[in-house]
């Protein structure tokens, strides 16, 4: 007999990496896996559900169902399922009791105020099989709970849903959510969403459309200070094992405190197993910054501040011309 499985777990615990790898092994078996998620959920910008980690797979709307041919495929899968309706579960339900197929679902168990979702109450109420996937809090016990950011702290009333605002969610332990208390200090990678860095990224390389440039394939890296980004990095490999730093800025008012020194050592230390060279094109105000990490200039790019920005970029009330290259060995 057939299944309704409904695996929850909080924001980071692979919920969507884990529905593409069972898709997968459908696949493998020569059997055909529906991929679904409920259309309000637009993130990734239509039909396509994507990880954290970078996987990603086409998917149809939960809404489209009727006009689906159900009989062609041997299992249904839903992402982001706690977005769905009372009325959505149902159909659901009625997949697996009358027409046999399996129907695994991925969700959200309760939104950052504690309360559950609509989609995550029915599945939690008509599910055959409920499993936790876990995830961890900054303190290393288990993240049961969402919190929403906005401005550094953490916010516990609102809609339940905004799509596309300035904040930011993370996973927290009860107690660390309860008291809102975020890390003190920590270092993310992040992968979706990069564009809410656009104002720090702005702060070190003044134009939106050299920074589009780098952004998309590059490995972009956050210093949270109780959740608010102080400093982000972003790296992109260049060719071979060599890397670049694309772009290192710190907040105006969390300056001269070190933490464009901390999130320049994480770097040289993430990047030693796969780059041998570690270059960097910087100003002449940034070459002693990065001389302390062994950076040693190694050449010029002539005039590209110059010639590839729209206005004149002024250092110390000079207006900057060529780009000084540094490069450090790993
Ligand atoms: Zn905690």
């Amino acid at each position: 007999m057939a299944k309704l499985y409904f695996r929850y777990g909080a924001m980071g615990s692979s919920k969507t990496a884990n529905a593409i790898m069972v898709q997968y092994n459908y696949q493998e078996r020569g059997q055909n896996a529906l991929m679904l998620k409920p259309q309000l959920d637009n993130r990734d910008g239509g039909k396509i559900v994507g990880s954290r980690s970078g996987l990603s797979a086409p998917c149809r709307f939960v809404e489209e169902l009727d006009k689906i041919d159900l009989k062609l495929y041997d299992c249904v899968i839903v992402d982001e399922a706690q977005f769905l309706t009372k009325a959505q579960v149902q159909q659901l339900v009625d997949i697996v009791d009358q027409l046999n197929i399996p129907v695994i679902c991925y969700g959200l168990r309760a939104d950052f105020r504690g309360e559950l979702f609509e989609g995550s109450q029915w599945l939690m109420a008509w599910a055959d099989t409920i499993e936790e996937i876990k995830t961890v809090c900054w303190c290393g016990r288990k993240a049961t709970m969402i919190a929403r950011i906005v401005n550094g702290e953490v916010v516990k009333s609102g809609p339940q849903i905004v799509l596309g605002g300035n904040e930011s969610y993370v996973s927290l332990c009860r107690r660390h959510w309860s008291r809102g208390e975020l890390a003190s200090e920590e270092i993310r990678r992040i992968s979706t969403g990069k564009d809410a860095f656009l104002p720090l990224l702005l702060e070190a390389d003044p134009s939106e459309m050299m920074i589009r440039r780098y952004l998309d394939d590059g490995e972009l890296y956050t210093l949270n200070v109780h959740g608010r980004s102080a400093c982000v990095a972003v790296i992109r490999r260049t060719g071979g094992s060599e890397w670049e730093l694309m772009n290192l800025a710190t907040a105006p008012d969390m300056r001269g405190k070190g933490y464009g020194t901390r999130i320049m050592n994480h770097i040289i230390k993430l990047l030693a197993p796969r780059c041998n060279r570690l270059r960097v094109g910087t100003s002449p105000a940034n070459v002693g910054f990065y001389e302390r990490f062994g950076f040693r200039q190694d050449g010029l790019r002539q005039h590209f501040f110059a010639e590839n920005y729209p206005n004149p970029i002024y250092e110390n009330g000079q207006p900057l011309d060529d780009m000084i290259m540094m490069s450090k060995l790993l």
